[in-house]
């Protein structure tokens, strides 16, 4: 019965499936993980306060139950009572994964349990400081690479370092950049972030990793330093060197907008170029639309910040909203006619949060998208918030986010592996790969933003 009642959840007959799972609970009383799985049920089924209710009087024994009682007290809008609740249910798990090393249900609690947690606790401080709580708490390395950049982020609100170049020089320029230091020069915190980039870019991620440790502890305060850690262990983490290496290049000779839009185009290494083009192929018919709209994407360097840039604030870009980083932190970010990536994130081609270069590029494509096909996007959009899509908050906040973060997916699923990402139950991934699928046949889809006003 318990089975019955999970095909009806896959098939969203919420209200069916919570009637299988009271006959299921009436039999079996006992079955701790159903009464977990019809709370969340409940809170699918928008009945949040039965969900809390249910939660509350079962009994807290095991981290399934608390982690359920966590999202009811989340989706009930309880988020300081959440944030205590859903600690203790991480907690718990990392408990279970440091004792039965590398259970697989414990890594899976872990993880979703952290998710929320950290979702919320951004939602209610800024992205940044989930790394900084983290940190203080002494858990920093629960996510290794991702926290060293969050902490990189922290450490970039408030900074007063000014960057020398807001443009990223070619490999052998920062190569040449690095020879002419002094000796003294290159033993700086500065320095040794310019030798990492060096390597991280050379995709000796060890030998980065070594530079920018040495960075942090030369200057504490050094936010390029954070980020170029992060990226170096996550890069030997997830081999997307080696990955990067097989990507299988489109034939971008015939873009011929391609080097306008994106001018650091030059200055990118084999590569850099190869994740740069496989982010662009599905959109690449925006390429003239963004051309005639003196839009670009540009790439920055580890030490640069988006609001170091005068273009950034003397076009007019509007932040994403409900983006919970707070600005001068951001790293990818979009407006209008200029999108801004750190090169940390270019790089990052990994299977979890990869393919920044693509998100961003998106949301620069989808101003020029025909008002129809944009139609579509929003009713795509609307299918999975009525659905309570299983997809990140972070895709639920407005169309445009939506279909940022279903593009990257699809360049990420296309590129970095794991399955094809269309079964969400639901249809509407496998209904917006077929949309990017048709994008990338349709050279008409896309006019000038100047135009279409
Ligand atoms: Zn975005």
């Amino acid at each position: 019965m318990a089975d019955e009642a999970r095909a009806l959840v896959a098939g969203g007959q919420l209200d069916e499936a919570i009637a299988q799972f009271d006959a299921h609970l009436e039999l079996e009383p006992k079955d701790v993980q159903a009464w977990a799985e019809l709370v969340r049920v409940l809170v699918t089924a928008g009945r949040t306060d039965e969900a809390v209710k249910l939660a509350e009087d079962l009994d807290p024994s095991t981290p399934l139950v608390v982690l359920a009682h966590g999202e009811a007290l989340a989706a009930a809008g309880d988020l300081d009572e959440s944030l205590v609740v859903l600690a203790k249910a991480r907690d718990w798990y990392l408990h279970e994964l440091r004792n039965n090393y590398g259970a697989e249900y414990a890594r899976i609690g872990f993880d979703e349990a952290s998710r929320l947690h950290d979702d919320i606790y951004a939602r209610l401080h800024g992205r940044e400081q989930v790394a900084v709580e983290a940190a203080r708490e002494g858990k920093l390395d629960a996510h290794a690479g991702v926290n060293y950049r969050l902490l990189g982020d922290s450490l970039m609100v408030g900074s007063t370092h000014q960057p020398e170049r807001l443009h990223l020089p070619s490999l052998d320029e920062q190569t040449d950049l690095h020879d002419d230091l002094s000796a003294v020069e290159q033993h700086t915190a500065a320095g040794f972030v310019l030798f990492g980039t060096i390597l991280l870019r050379e995709g000796l991620a060890a030998d980065a990793r070594e530079a920018f440790e040495r960075a942090t502890e030369l200057d504490g305060t050094s936010f390029a330093a954070f980020r170029g850690l992060g990226a170096a262990l996550e890069l030997a983490k997830e081999h997307w060197t080696a990955s990067a290496n097989l990507l299988d290049e489109p034939d971008w000779r015939d873009w011929r907008e391609f080097a306008s839009v994106v001018p650091d185009l030059p200055n990118l290494t084999s590569t850099e170029r190869k994740i740069v083009t496989c982010s662009i192929a599905p959109l690449r018919h925006a390429l003239p639309a963004l051309a005639a709209d003196d839009a670009v994407i540009r790439i920055m360097p580890l030490d640069v910040r988006a609001t170091d840039h005068p273009e950034f604030t003397e076009r007019e870009a509007h932040r994403f909203e409900d983006d919970s980083r707070t600005m001068s932190a951001l790293s990818g970010v979009a407006g209008e006619t200029l999108a801004l990536v750190r090169l940390d994130e270019l790089l990052d081609i990994g299977p979890t949060d990869g393919w920044v270069f693509a998100h961003e590029f998106a949301h620069l494509a989808h101003h020029r998208l025909r008002d129809d096909v944009r139609d579509e996007i929003v009713e795509w959009f609307e299918e999975a918030v009525a659905a309570g899509y299983a997809s990140t908050s972070y895709a639920q906040t407005n169309e445009f986010e939506f279909f940022a973060v279903q593009y990257q997916d699809y360049v990420r699923r296309r590129h970095s592996g794991g399955d094809d990402g269309t079964d969400d139950g639901i249809g509407v991934r496998e209904g917006m790969f077929a949309l990017i699928d048709r994008l990338a046949r349709t050279p008409d889809a896309f006019a000038p933003a100047a135009r279409r006003k």
